[in-house]
Parts: structure tokens; C-alpha cells; sequence
């Protein structure tokens, strides 16, 4: 029996799409996920991966984004942001509870 194939991301780090995104959450450090890319600002490639919780949290989002779409995911997202705000939008809470699951480490292949 196969399992489904592994989904394979991709990470940089210094990229300007978490730049912005360290601005909008006034952090030091951000991710943004564009479907199966993870872009970083203020941390390095080496230290997201070793950090499973951000890296757990972070996979949540992909994996939005493979159930919504791309098109879909970010339409879904916008709106779920205006109405709700950036931690009770259900996307981040979804993510936020990813965190603890291990378990979806097995879905990727990571780099
Ligand atoms: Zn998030």
C-alpha cells in the first residue's frame, strides 16, 4: 500500500514577503507561507527548522492552502482577517493547535 506522495516545501529566509509581514505583526522575526513556499525574516533557514512549533505551525498553513487552493486560501484568509483580526482568525488557530502535532511532520518532505 502507498501512502500519499510527501508534500515538499520550500524555506528562505531574509525574503522581503516576511519583511512585511514582521512590520504588520510589529515582531522581530515572521513567516509568510505562499502555498508550499515559507519565506522568513529575522531568522535563519537553520533555526526555523530546528524550532518544531513554528516550523509545526507554519506547515499548518500549507497544508490551508492545499485543502483551499491558492486562490482560495488567500481570498479565505483576507477575509477571515477582517472580520475576526490576525489570532482569532481561524486559519492562526488552526495553525496555533498544529503546534503540538507531530504527526504532520510526517506529510512533508522537508529541505
Ligand atoms: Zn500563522
Amino acid at each position: 500500500m502507498e501512502g500519499k506522495p510527501l508534500i515538499k516545501i520550500s524555506v528562505s529566509d531574509n525574503a522581503w514577503q516576511a519583511r512585511l509581514a514582521s512590520r504588520f505583526l510589529k515582531s522581530d522575526n515572521a513567516a509568510i507561507v505562499f502555498g508550499r513556499n515559507i519565506y522568513l525574516w529575522g531568522s535563519s533557514k537553520q533555526a526555523f527548522l530546528g524550532n518544531q512549533r513554528w516550523l509545526l505551525h507554519e506547515l499548518q498553513h500549507v497544508l490551508q492552502y492545499q485543502r483551499d487552493g491558492f486562490t482560495g486560501f488567500i481570498f479565505k484568509y483576507f477575509i477571515n482577517h477582517i472580520r475576526y483580526g490576525y489570532r482569532n482568525n481561524p486559519y492562526e488557530v488552526e495553525a496555533r493547535a498544529a503546534e503540538q502535532n507531530e504527526e504532520l511532520l510526517k506529510q512533508f518532505d522537508l529541505p
